[in-house]
Formats: structure tokens, C-alpha cells, sequence
């Protein structure tokens, strides 16, 4: 499917593609002079937009002093003549779709059903892309191993850093952490949003890794690790996607998901 840039919309696909994917369409791009408010910041500022099909309530990110925060569009302009050099752009649009039934475990909404948010989702949520729309590549050293029972006793772990890891599992950081396959991501909120990657089997975490610049085994690893044993204690060793629930209440109003509450199922529910 061709997309076309330039204002207002051109139809040269005359109807004979059809889609049976559950993707959205792809979008015709309208150029646009969006104003975009920053919650967090109590601001609101212009950008032009010549990327996406743009409305009121989407959920961006922009370039400029604002970079890689979530910004709300507020109103869109499509009369405007502007010096586009004069203007920051919206480079990302958040889309937010949200499947599965997810029930609450200690602050986190959790799901066991493999449709619930994939960590690339999550991540295209938090972090805007990349420049050159090309992800970072890493190098990576040897990775932390844990016993998940018992890490808190190995002498990695300093207890300086461990008692800002509970700080941090306190304030519902470790946004998101999911375990799919053996394969565990989590992404932790700082002062800025990192992931944290590992494998997981059998009560046993391998191959840590956190993409913070700090030297050792950072605050981030030891909350995840925190809050994956917590999880892990209450639900049994399963799969699972888990997200902060303050978190998961903004994206599902954010992207005016459809919600249904579901009667607890062991019976317990009074008549
Ligand atoms: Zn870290």
C-alpha cells in the first residue's frame, strides 16, 4: 500500500486490497499543526506534524527540549502557514491496544494470556524512536546469575544499592516485567526508562543485563529481580506479563480500550 505524503488526502488505491490482518490500516500521514500537552510538566507547545493522521487525545512523542516525553495532542490545526525550521516535530505516535484479562497481584495489573502487551509494545510506549529509526546496537560482557530465592545473599548485591532497589519496587517502578518462554524483560522507570533483560527457569535467573551506564549490579536489576520473585510466589512459576497498575489504568483510558470486570473466579464472589 502506497502511502503519500504531502496535505490532504490522495485515494490511488481504488478499493481492490483487502485486509484480513488485525493491523490497523496504514495510515495516510496529514500535515498537521498539532498543540500538545506534557501532564508531567504542566505545559502545553506547537509542533508541526507531517508523520501521522493526527487527533485529539493521541499519545505522542516530539523532538526538542521535551524529547521522550509522553505528550497528549490537545487540538489539530490544519490551516496554518508556518516556517517549518521554527518548529519541533511529533516524531512518534503511541498506539495503544490492549488485549487479555488481567487480574491485580501486589501494585501490578498481571496476565497469563500470551495476547497481553509484548515487551516491544510496551517499549514503543515509553521510548520514543530512535533518530534514524534504527534500534541502538549493543555489546554485551558476561551477564549476572542469581538463584532467585536467595540473591539478596550474594555479595554482587551491596546493600547500599539493594535498599534503592526496594525504594524503587516501593514507588511501582519496575513498570513492566513479563517472562515468555524462559525469556524475561522488564522495563524500570529512573531517570530515564531502562530495560532489563534476563532468562528465567526453574526458580534460577541468567544472563542479566541492564542497559544503565552504572558499573555493577544496578538498582534496576535487583527491583526486577525483587519483583519477579515477588510475583512468582503469589501466581506459581508461569508466564506471565505484569505492569504497574497506575501505569496500566493511564495507557487503557489513554487508548479508550473497552473493559470488562470478570467476577473473581474461585467462587468466592458474594450473591
Ligand atoms: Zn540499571
Amino acid at each position: 500500500m502506497k502511502s503519500i505524503l504531502g496535505f490532504g488526502r490522495t485515494e490511488e488505491d481504488t478499493g481492490t486490497n483487502v485486509t484480513i490482518t488485525e493491523e490497523p490500516p496504514a495510515e495516510m500521514p496529514r500535515c498537521s499543526l498539532v498543540n500538545v500537552r506534557f501532564p508531567g510538566k504542566d505545559r502545553t507547545y506547537s509542533y508541526y506534524n507531517d508523520l501521522f493522521d493526527l487527533h485529539e487525545g493521541d499519545l505522542v512523542f516530539v523532538s526538542g527540549k521535551l524529547a521522550g516525553e509522553r505528550g497528549v495532542v490537545d487540538s489539530v490545526n490544519y490551516r496554518f502557514k508556518i516556517n517549518p525550521t521554527a518548529y519541533q516535530r511529533v516524531i512518534g505516535r503511541i498506539v495503544i491496544s490492549m488485549k487479555g484479562t488481567y487480574a491485580p497481584v501486589l501494585d501490578k495489573m498481571v496476565s497469563i494470556d500470551r495476547e497481553a502487551v509484548a515487551p516491544e509494545t510496551f517499549r514503543s510506549w515509553v521510548i520514543p524512536p530512535a533518530d534514524d529509526g534504527e534500534p541502538p546496537e549493543y555489546i554485551k560482557g558476561e551477564g549476572y546469575s542469581f538463584d532467585l530465592e536467595h540473591f539478596a545473599e550474594c555479595p554482587e548485591v551491596e546493600e547500599a544499592i539493594l535498599n534503592r532497589a526496594l525504594d524503587y519496587c516501593t514507588e511501582g517502578r519496575v513498570c513492566y516485567l513479563s517472562v515468555r518462554d524462559h525469556v524475561g524483560t522488564a522495563f524500570v522507570e529512573g531517570t530515564k526508562w531502562y530495560q532489563v533483560d534476563f532468562r528465567y527457569e526453574d526458580g534460577y535467573v541468567r544472563d542479566m543485563y541492564c542497559e544503565c551506564p552504572y558499573p555493577g549490579l544496578c538498582k534496576h536489576s535487583i527491583a526486577v529481580l525483587v519483583t519477579l520473585r515477588e510475583i512468582l510466589k503469589r501466581i506459581g512459576d508461569r508466564d506471565f506479563t505484569a505492569m504497574t497498575g497506575g501505569f496500566f489504568i493511564q495507557m487503557m483510558t489513554a487508548g479508550r480500550q473497552r473493559i470488562m470486570l470478570l467476577p473473581p473466579e474461585d467462587g468466592e464472589q458474594t450473591a
